[in-house]
């Protein structure tokens, strides 16, 4: 959706509230299940454009442990200025050298690229399907939440290094 804000921002202290419900396309290692809903305010602030509201989304992540896949919800609080070009860098600006990249350019707002960007920003760095899970193993592949491998004690492991010495004592006393 591209919300036209040429009206707020041409007059100090206008503000304009927008639904929010934008499909956006899986980045790396998660993807949304469902369109990211919620709504947003843009408020002209004399020299800033204020960006605020509440986003919500239901996010479909792979576990770095295991790789199998699990939901987690997000809720955003979003809290973004935007001022023309010239503005400090902490402040995103309007028109970019990289038109792409901008979430607002002419005073149109693309909701869609706004929304994907605040949504890889808030993911989280990394998922693990629950606090305790036990991963794969590196030699099979078994998923060690659901059953323990025969690779737990592999050969040249020194349990193995003991055993061996006791077969070879006992072979002695044979
Ligand atoms: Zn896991
Ligand atoms: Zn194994």
């Amino acid at each position: 959706m591209k919300i036209d804000l040429a009206n707020i921002a041409g007059t100090p202290g206008a503000r304009g509230r927008f639904a929010i419900s934008e499909r956006i396309r899986a980045s790396e290692g998660a993807a949304c299940v469902g369109p990211v809903t919620g709504e947003l305010t843009v408020e002209n602030a004399g020299s800033l454009l204020l960006i605020r509201g509440r986003l919500r989304a239901t996010l479909k992540l792979t576990c770095v442990r295991c790789l199998s896949e699990g939901e987690q919800e997000m809720d955003l609080e979003i809290e973004e200025e935007f001022a023309s070009e010239g503005a400090g860098d902490d402040i995103q600006t309007i028109d970019r050298d990289e038109p792409e990249l901008a979430a607002i350019s002419d005073y149109v707002l693309d909701a869609h690229e706004f929304v994907r960007q605040q949504v890889v920003a808030g993911m989280p760095m990394s998922f693990l399907c629950r606090p305790d899970c036990r991963g794969i193993c590196p030699q099979c592949g078994a998923d060690l939440n659901l059953a323990q491998c025969e690779c737990a004690v592999a050969p040249g492991d020194e349990r193995w290094a003991k055993l061996g010495e006791l077969l070879k004592g006992g072979a002695r006393r044979d």
